[in-house]
């Protein structure tokens, strides 16, 4: 039994950082018939840990990121799509599990720590937020998910979920699920980085190129990307590690790529090769980057705009998924208040 959980913040529409990293495999899982249900949630609660003071921002991006998970396939009929804070029953879970946690074993959590740096939260850290790795395994144990296909930035949540189903089992009885974190398989897509070469393309860094952005936008961003510092003229010669343009090439480029838009090579370890011993300057490079991004967001950016043109229909299906979700997740709650043996009316 194969029961997946996967989720966004309602931070912002989602970008190519999602896409390879988690959304284009989400949509894969979903289409190869093998696993029995997949909960997708827009984080909606979490996305307000440090954005209280934003709720229209949280707000808004709900129908974005919905439109997203549609564009890329995400299909309601196979998938429940549901919103975070429409399920009470996540925040009682989160509850008890906060006390098989200890504040030291959540301040050494590294991904929390970079955010908390990132946000410049210093001293002043909203509670909320320095407990939504506890808040992420109430939403993963609540759907008895196993598999958890995220980015590299997630692994530390995933394992302070393990150890909060592994307190809770010991501790009461066998009725949580623990989960196994699901990478891509291309080790670059893990953590795609920023247009600008920061180490992760992130909303809130705003170094993104967005599905939803319009064939102009993509083509600006890619022109304005960071590439290798040292290659000053088309015949220095140039490092393609740690170069954004290369990365990025490592994520989406194929073979059949230069086939159709660049034949003088072959593939990309001919590309490569040139760059490093001069003589192939960034234009070209970014050129092509181009010319591969719009093929792979146009149809993406078309199903979107379609989509768009009913956002009664998206919050239907949203609400549909919410109903749904919150039967699966009343059901755990009720399995963890008998195992704490806290039913006292039954
Ligand atoms: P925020 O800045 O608000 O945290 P975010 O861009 O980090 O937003 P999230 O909603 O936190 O996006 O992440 C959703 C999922 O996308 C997670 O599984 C995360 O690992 C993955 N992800 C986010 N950014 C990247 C990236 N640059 N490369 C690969 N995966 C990513
Ligand atoms: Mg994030």
């Amino acid at each position: 039994m194969d029961i997946i959980l996967t989720g966004d913040r309602p931070t912002g529409r989602l970008h190519l950082g999602h896409y390879v990293g988690s959304l284009k495999r989400r949509a894969e899982m979903q289409n190869s018939g093998k696993y029995n249900d997949i909960y997708i949630m827009i984080a909606d609660a979490q996305a307000l840990t440090d954005n209280a003071d934003n709720i229209n921002k949280v707000r808004n991006n709900i129908s974005e990121v919905a439109l997203d998970y549609l564009a890329c396939g995400l299909d309601p009929a196979k998938s429940t799509i549901f919103i975070q804070s429409q399920i009470p029953e996540l925040f009682e879970l989160s509850a008890y599990y906060m006390n098989l946690v200890t504040v030291s074993r959540l301040q050494r959590n590294p991904t929390v720590k970079n955010e908390i740096h990132m946000r410049g939260f210093k001293q002043s850290i909203p509670v909320g937020f320095f407990t939504y790795p506890i808040s992420q395994a109430a939403d993963i144990t609540a759907f008895k998910a196993n598999i958890v296909p995220v980015g590299e930035d997630q692994l530390p949540m995933l394992e302070q979920t393990r150890e909060i189903v592994r307190s809770f089992n010991t501790l009461y009885k066998e009725v949580l699920v623990e989960p196994q974190a699901v990478l891509p398989d291309n080790s670059v897509c893990s953590r795609l980085p920023g247009l600008d070469g920061a180490a992760k393309m992130s909303k809130s860094l705003g170094n993104c190129i967005y599905l939803a952005d319009s064939s102009n936008d993509i083509k600006k961003k890619v022109q304005s990307m960071f590439t290798d510092q040292t290659h000053l003229h088309v015949e220095d010669p140039g490092h393609t590690e740690n170069n954004p343009v290369f990365i990025y090439l490592d994520a989406f480029c194929k073979d059949e790529h230069f086939a159709a838009f660049l034949p003088t090579y072959q593939n990309l370890d001919e590309m490569k090769a040139h760059y490093q011993r001069g003589g192939l300057g960034d234009g070209t490079v970014k050129k092509f980057l181009n010319e591969i991004l719009q093929a792979e967001l146009k149809p993406i950016r078309e199903r979107r705009e379609l989509f768009a043109q009913d956002i009664g229909a998206v919050f239907k299906m949203l609400h549909d998924g919410s109903q749904k979700a919150e039967a699966v997740a009343a059901q755990t709650l009720h399995d963890v208040k008998s195992a704490m043996g806290i039913d006292y009316f039954k």
